[in-house]
């Protein structure tokens, strides 16, 4: 059976005839050397037993994961919460306007889907919205991430504009949405899940505060296969999993480049022959994303591993 919701305390499970349970973790259920908070997240493939005494259903193994996205505690950073397990994608939602996601933002979402070799999507939404300065940083976006094999989209969930080739590519996959508050997540999930009903953000609530008391993932079955998985409350991926000195290998375009460095334990900042720096001055690199790796670089802890 595959998760489709955790609370923490309780799971909804669906099984191969589409029927969902609501399960419990079986006693003192516990993976080997995990060190996340969660036992069981969205995603998961789990063995669900029935407690004919109890009548309540149990988790009672999980399948090894192909893959999944952590994120780290907000209480402790050295724990860590699995946000959702055995992704064939993840889906940013971004904005040029209304309001403005940082190419910051952007690369700190593609490192970490690096990190977890999940292939990852990014659309800007409110293309409605775009005047010709948006439509020039849209064209400079394209031409910074596409080499590099990531596929950009541009849509308006309002206009509707772009919707219908965003679902080819989601259909028949299982893809985590994330993007932070304002973007037009709720709007979109709504747009494709009318029967849902999430509320949805006025323009005063950007900051995000008050919007779901919440943080749990939760999927949803696409109407032409495939599932979405949403997780409200989580606009910011960390880069758990990533120490500082490996940071550029998540930078699908250094990690080319890194063997030509003269030193082998080349940082990219001031060491001589550094063929990452060669590069943002022949152009292989751009300077938005060595702006990038130079800010995401600051943000890790030094001594978080
Ligand atoms: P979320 O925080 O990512 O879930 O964002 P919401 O779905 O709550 O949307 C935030 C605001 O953006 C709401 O006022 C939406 O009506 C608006 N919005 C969503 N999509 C679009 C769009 O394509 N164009 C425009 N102009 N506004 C949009
Ligand atoms: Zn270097």
């Amino acid at each position: 059976m595959v998760v489709y919701k955790s609370t923490g305390s309780w799971y909804s499970v669906k099984d191969e005839d589409g029927s969902f349970y609501k399960a419990r973790i079986k006693g003192k259920f516990k993976i080997e050397g995990l060190t996340s908070t969660n036992p069981i997240a969205v995603g998961d493939h789990v063995k669900v037993e029935h407690d004919p005494i109890e009548d309540t259903w149990m988790i009672t193994g999980i399948k090894d994961r192909r893959n999944y996205i952590n994120r780290i505690s907000p209480h402790n950073r050295h724990q860590h919460h699995i946000v959702a397990s055995n992704l064939d994608q993840s889906l940013l939602f971004a904005t040029l306007k209304e309001p403005k996601t940082s190419l910051g933002f952007i690369d700190r979402f593609l490192c970490t889907s690096e990190a977890y070799s999940v292939p990852a999507i990014i659309v800007f939404n409110k293309k409605d919205l775009y005047f010709p300065k948006e439509e020039d940083q849209l064209l400079r976006i394209r031409e910074i991430y596409e080499p590099m094999g990531y596929h950009i989209a541009a849509i308006s969930v309002v206009s509707g504009e772009g919707i219908e080739n965003l679902m080819k590519l989601l259909s028949n996959k299982v893809t985590l949405l994330s993007g932070h508050s304002g973007v037009g997540k709720s709007s979109f999930i709504n747009k494709v899940f009318p029967e849902l009903g999430l509320k949805t953000l006025t323009v005063s609530d950007w900051s995000g505060k008050g919007k779901h008391s919440t943080t749990f993932a939760e999927m949803f079955d696409l109407p032409d296969g495939g599932a979405l998985i949403d997780t409200p409350g989580i606009r910011e991926m960390g880069i758990v999993d990533v120490p500082k000195d490996e940071l550029s290998h998540y930078f699908r375009e250094m990690k080319d480049l890194i063997p030509q460095c003269k030193y082998n334990n080349c940082v990219h900042i001031n060491e001589p022959g550094c063929a990452v720096k060669e590069g943002v001055n022949d152009g292989t690199v751009s300077e938005e994303r060595y702006i990038s790796y130079l800010t995401i670089r600051d943000s890790i802890e030094d001594k978080s591993y």
